[in-house]
């Protein structure tokens, strides 16, 4: 066998020099940390990436084990790993290496063996794992702001619900202050105030539909003489008894009120006069066919009410012009003797 010329010397140095050229550029352009390690887990070679990640520089990290940079509590899965590699394995897990500058950082660990050396190549975990983090962060943020926000849709619930609430004790504040300010405290029969407001509009309806209307007055005889026999207390227990009289006298519809003192009216709506004379009879009756105590002491041994009534005639008849005509009457009832009707 010839011995090779020079030339094919040179060549053949070209040729590996280039080689070892192109691993060289192949070992900085791997994106990912990348190191050959002897049998021993001594550091042969680490790319630009691998000693970015360590952050030693090569130098240094030749004069160290690999071991050296897996932090304690992964040594176990590390030397397990290279156990297997060494049997013909490759391997791929999760591990932790250290890093001098960045402290642990999560990595994927890939690795294999050929001729004697270690290939492994680290895959920078950290970022993803932070993204990671930080997306279970922002999930966490957001569920609690989804937590936050029904537990205000709740106090705006129960804010409500105080609202309307009060908002309903109002208004039932508000009818019943409207119903005292039509009622007659001792008798809690309708007041002055409201017989006026109903007669006007009864009065306005007869007006426009001609439906009959009449008025009833009445007024308790000899009641001055009443109170001074028994008291003022009993006068009002009276009162009281009298008003029921009435209303039970009148029929639903129409309304009776305390026009004042021992005054009484009754508005009879949709009856005419012979309607309005048989009501004020009766009412008249059912007071002096009740027992009222101590009434025998009474003027005329009874204790009675006159009755004034008035119907209305339109197109002439005034709400005063009907008040006054039953105010006569009443009068004429009281003059023709008491206990009795006019109208
Ligand atoms: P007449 O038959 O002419 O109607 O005689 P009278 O005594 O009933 O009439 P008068 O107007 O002289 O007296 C009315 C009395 O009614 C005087 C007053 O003390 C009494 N009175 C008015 N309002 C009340 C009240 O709220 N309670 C009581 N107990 N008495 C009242
Ligand atoms: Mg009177
Ligand atoms: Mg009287």
């Amino acid at each position: 066998m010839p011995s090779p010329s020079l030339k094919d010397i040179r060549t053949k140095i070209e040729t590996l020099e280039k080689e070892i050229r192109l691993q060289r550029s192949l070992l900085e352009v791997i994106q990912d940390p990348f190191f050959i390690l002897d049998g021993k887990g001594n550091f042969l070679k680490v790319n630009p990436k691998g000693t970015e990640l360590l952050g030693y520089p090569f130098e240094i990290l030749r004069q160290k084990v690999f071991m050296e940079v897996i932090p304690l509590e992964d040594l176990t899965r590390v030397l397990e790993g290279f156990g297997e590699m060494e049997r013909g394995k490759e391997i791929r897990f999760r591990s932790h290496v250290h890093s001098r500058l960045r402290g642990r950082i999560p990595v994927e660990f890939f690795g294999t063996f050929r001729d004697g050396v270690f290939f492994i190549t680290l895959r920078d975990l950290g970022e993803m794992i932070q993204m990671e983090e930080e997306l279970e962060r922002a999930k966490k943020v957001f569920s609690e702001k989804i937590r936050e926000r029904d537990r205000y849709a709740k106090e705006l619930q129960v804010v409500r619900d105080l609202y309307q609430e009060k908002l309903k004790e109002i208004e039932i504040m508000k009818e019943e202050a409207v119903r005292l300010s039509y009622t007659d405290d001792l008798t809690g029969i309708y007041n002055h105030r409201f017989f006026i407001e109903q007669l006007t509009l009864e009065v306005e309806r007869q007006r426009r539909y001609s439906t009959p209307l009449s008025l009833l007055m009445i007024d308790i005889d000899y009641f001055k003489h009443y109170n001074d026999t028994n008291g003022h207390l009993a006068g009002d227990q009276v009162l009281k008894a009298i008003a029921v009289l009435i209303q039970r006298g009148v029929r639903q519809s129409d309304i009776v009120a305390r026009y004042g003192g021992e005054e009484f009216s009754a508005i009879l709506i949709n009856a005419g006069r012979e309607k309005a004379l048989e009501i004020a009879e009766r009412v008249r009756r059912n007071v002096a066919e009740t027992r009222f105590p101590n009434e025998s002491a009474q003027p005329n041994q009874d204790l009675t009410v006159s009755v004034g009534v008035a119907t209305f005639y339109a197109p002439l008849t005034t709400l005063t012009d009907l008040i006054r005509e039953a105010d006569h009457a009443l009068y004429r009832a009281k003059k023709n003797g008491r206990n009795r009707i006019e109208g």
